[in-house]
């Protein structure tokens, strides 16, 4: 089977030639058929003139006619006439002319006599002969244009999708998603075979998108997991090699320190582990949400109940502000649970991140269509270079590693908040304090 380009080609040269072909033959046909006709007409007009010419004054009339004639128009026609069947007498002569190739004609007179002319094809032949010629080199150069033609427009058609089978092709050797295929035609223009290469190009960007966020958040991970496992190490060993010099009760003291140093360092791992999966399985979509109408006044509530006393010791005030009772405006659909911890951690932020003597704000309202829960605080602010980081994995400030932290608290709330179709906004002004804002559709039934 030829290849495809080739195929198209063949099909479309085809095509061309047969209809160009069925015309040349078509205009040959008429030029030939009316060239007879013509030679026709001349004939019985002839005819007519001649039988005339007979019925004035006999043969001798028709005889001085048909002379006449040939001495003034040299078209060399040849006149013959029957009389009653006997005898035959020719008035022009015709010879050398083969009877073949003459276009001849007759009449009956009245009395019986049969006048014949005819006429030598000679010149036509002639004429349609050429006339054949110039056709065949027509039809010839016909085929060459159409087999041409067909090949030039099948390869602009053909080449952008070899490029694009090789750029595939390329990537899947070379496992490089950075490859980009180049549109051919010049932009906005909307060519079925450029809009699949925009396509094709668009899908490698999301795809190298994922695959470098999956490379960046495993390295994180890596990077994050080797501080507390280096610890949990080195306590280990330090336990160890202390533990030769000393009594069984100091060794025991000793190790009893060390083991529960690892349970914490281990918590630590655990909870950072779990909390990546909580963010995976939020991001895509897996995360198990039990979803019922709830009041996010009563999330707030929850939220400023556990860290009251938290606020409290550090000097920090905390308030919050939520529509009175019965009234319905903040009711979303969600997992209570899930609200709860994004309210928590948002809570928990804001009070590590504000000194004593500041103060944090957490308030319900309505925004058309989505109930907003907002927590301001007084506090150190985020630089402006670091707010588009923080919902980032394992992303934490410089000014705040001093606190403790994993860095995935924002992550974890960001991907809980778009797990439940709301979005969070944060705005910070260094030294004066940040705000962070959920939106989260109300419930349709409100
Ligand atoms: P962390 O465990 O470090 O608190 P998060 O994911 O909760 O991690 O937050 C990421 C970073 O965002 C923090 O390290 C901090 O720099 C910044 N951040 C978050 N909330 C606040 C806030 N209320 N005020 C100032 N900085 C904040």
């Amino acid at each position: 089977m030829p290849k495809f380009g080739l195929r198209i080609a063949l099909w479309y040269a085809t095509l061309f030639v047969v209809g160009a072909l069925a015309i040349v033959f078509l205009t040959y046909y008429l030029t030939a058929s009316s060239l007879a006709q013509r030679d026709q007409q001349l004939i019985r007009g002839k005819l007519a003139d001649y039988g005339a010419a007979y019925a004035r004054g006999g043969i001798r009339v028709l005889a001085a006619t048909v002379r006449a004639e040939q001495e003034a128009a040299p078209e060399r026609l040849f006149v013959r006439v029957v009389n009653r069947g006997v005898e035959a007498v020719v008035l022009s002569n015709a010879e050398g002319w083969d009877p073949e190739t003459l276009e001849t004609a007759s009449v009956q007179l009245a009395d019986g006599t049969l006048v014949q002319v005819g006429k030598s094809t000679e010149a036509r032949e002639a004429l349609l002969a050429r006339f054949r010629a110039v056709l065949g080199i027509v039809a010839l150069s016909i085929v060459v244009i159409a087999l041409t033609g067909g090949w030039l427009v099948t390869q602009s058609a053909v080449v952008p999708i070899r490029r694009l089978t090789r750029a595939v092709r390329r990537i899947i050797r070379t496992g490089r998603t950075d490859a980009r295929v180049p549109v051919a035609g010049t932009p906005g223009n909307d060519d079925a075979i450029d809009e699949l290469t925009v396509l094709f190009n668009t899908m490698l960007d999301k795809i190298e998108g994922l695959v470098d966020g999956m490379r960046g958040a495993l390295d994180n991970v890596s990077h994050d997991l080797r501080t507390p496992l280096t610890r949990l190490r080195g306590t280990a060993e330090l336990a160890l090699a202390a533990a030769a010099s000393e009594d069984d009760r100091e060794r025991d003291v000793h190790y009893r320190e060390a083991l529960a140093d690892c349970v914490e360092e281990t918590d630590r791992v655990l909870v950072m582990l779990n909390t990546l999966m909580d963010i995976s399985e939020a991001e895509s979509g897996a995360m198990k949400l039990t979803r019922e109408p709830v009041p996010l006044a009563e999330v707030v509530a929850r939220a400023v109940d556990l860290y009251r006393d938290v606020a409290e010791a550090k000097g920090v005030k905390l308030t919050a502000s939520v529509p009175g009772a019965g009234r319905t405006v903040d009711v979303v659909t969600g997992d209570r649970i899930r609200l709860e911890q994004v309210a928590a951690n948002l809570l928990d932020n804001a009070i590590k991140y504000t000194p004593a003597g500041g103060e944090v704000r957490i308030e319900v309202g309505r925004d058309g269509d989505a109930a907003v829960l907002q927590v301001r605080d007084t506090g150190q602010g985020i630089p402006a270079d670091e707010l588009p980081r923080v919902f980032d994995r394992l992303f934490r400030g410089d000014a705040s590693r001093t606190e403790r932290g994993l860095g995935l608290g924002m992550s974890l709330v960001k991907a809980v908040v778009e797990a439940h179709g709301g979005k969070i906004e944060a705005t910070s002004e260094i030294g004066r304090g940040s705000v962070f804002a959920v939106s989260l559709p109300v419930s349709p039934s409100h």
